[in-house]
């Protein structure tokens, strides 16, 4: 089936076309700066040549109405298209075929992800009119987090208050965790029934995965919590919020603004949110990129133990993202930090497993199966249209 992607940020919008049978991918590209001035439109063309263009997007519908001009004007065709939304609130434990009824819960929950839902509703609203015989699927980034049991999804905080508010653990990136248990099941079999997938990029999370079902993951009530990240973090002491607020005079805007977007690598490094320029830093003996790694490396560690405990054990780990699927070093290090569970990684594979597909990197007779598996949420939402429009 040959399927749309649509993949709406916060100020960018994604697509790919592809095919689930082949999953050759016929074109793609982004909208850039939406709501900003210089937005910038990527395309592929029909030679296979990336084409940049200037171009203006008030708002997600311009970016996607430009994205579907284009499409038509190439003689593109597909059956289905599929929707990334980030949060799908308490209603959604798997992908949905759009309805109005869909579209009223997306935009209900909105308020726990406002940057990212109304966007992603909008590009939604914006299909259906133009193409009101083709289905379209919503694919969340929280439905996979919903088999997470009571104990690890629940806030200690007053009852009434969490249900006035919907307080809870949702996670994130949950397709891109499913993509990981599909790939290491397909590739493990019997072997495969705990595993740690470990999604280290700008945001990273960790999700504890038992025979397809989550166990826990890291992200909370939003993609804040958990890991350091890029800019993000992590878990700290919540009582840090109100501590700026009162003795800093800091507004909840600024709060949610530095923890969001000046923290994590960022802060630490001092110098950048890129994991290559602070490898790059640290190679030269800067301690605050040093220190960065440490951090990364460590945070990441431990909630991975906590990760482990939830399933009482692990015997898949599975690394993706661009830091989990390109820098050996962090691999390494956190397989290291394993090694009172058995763990113990191939340093040469490992070194050598960077862009040559999923592949195993631990050395013969670990207990602990350790691979590299490059996630690939398109195509996961791909599959999902197809599933949900074949079955409807
Ligand atoms: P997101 O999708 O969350 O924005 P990505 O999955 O693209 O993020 O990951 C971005 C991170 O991956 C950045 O920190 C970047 O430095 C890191 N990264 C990308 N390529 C490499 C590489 N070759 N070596 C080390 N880190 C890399």
């Amino acid at each position: 089936m040959n399927v749309l992607v649509v993949n709406a940020g916060s100020s960018s919008l994604k697509y790919q076309l592809l095919d689930t049978e082949t999953r050759e991918i016929a074109t793609k590209g982004n909208c850039e700066r939406i709501g900003l001035d210089r937005g910038i439109f990527t395309h592929t063309d029909p030679s296979g040549e990336k084409v940049v263009e200037d171009a203006l997007f008030p708002d997600h519908k311009a970016a996607i109405d430009r994205v579907l001009k284009t499409l038509d004007a190439e003689g593109h065709t597909f059956e289905g298209i599929g929707h990334r939304i980030v949060q799908g609130g308490w209603y959604f434990d798997d992908s949905a075929l759009v309805t109005d009824d869909v579209m009223a819960k997306i935009l209900e929950v909105a308020p726990l992800a406002p940057l990212h839902n109304y966007g992603e509703a909008a590009a939604i609203d914006a299909c259906r009119a133009r193409y009101p015989e083709i289905p379209n699927v919503a694919v969340f980034d929280t439905s996979f987090h919903m088999s997470m049991p009571e104990v690890a999804y629940t806030y200690a905080l007053p009852k009434d208050v969490c249900e006035k508010y919907h307080i809870r653990k949702y996670g994130a990136h949950g397709t891109s965790h499913r993509y990981e248990w599909m790939v290491a099941k397909e590739m493990l079999g019997d072997f495969c029934h705990r595993l740690l997938s470990c999604h280290l990029g700008n945001g990273a999370s960790l999700c504890a995965i038992e025979d397809g079902v989550c166990r826990d993951t890291t992200m909370g009530l939003t993609p804040l919590d958990g890991l350091m990240m890029g800019t993000r973090c992590g878990s700290i002491d919540p009582a840090t919020v109100c501590y700026l607020q009162r003795e800093g005079g800091y507004t909840y805007d600024e709060v949610d603004e530095m923890m969001n977007k000046q923290s994590g690598l960022l802060a630490v490094s001092g110098i950048s949110s890129d994991a290559r320029d602070i490898r790059n830093g640290a190679n030269h003996g800067d301690e605050n990129c040093l220190l960065a790694f440490d951090m990364f490396a460590y945070k990441a560690m431990l909630q991975a133990a906590s990760m482990i405990a939830s399933m009482a054990g692990v015997d898949t780990i599975t690394f993706t993202a661009g830091i989990g699927e390109n820098d050996w070093t962090i691999r390494q290090a956190f397989c290291e930090c394993f090694d009172w569970l058995g763990v113990r990684i191939d340093r040469e594979r490992n070194q050598a497993a960077v862009g040559a597909g999923p592949q195993v990197i631990s050395a013969a007779g670990s207990p602990v199966t350790v691979m590299v598996i490059p996630t690939d949420e398109e195509y996961m939402i791909a599959l999902d249209v197809k599933r949900l429009v074949e079955g409807a």
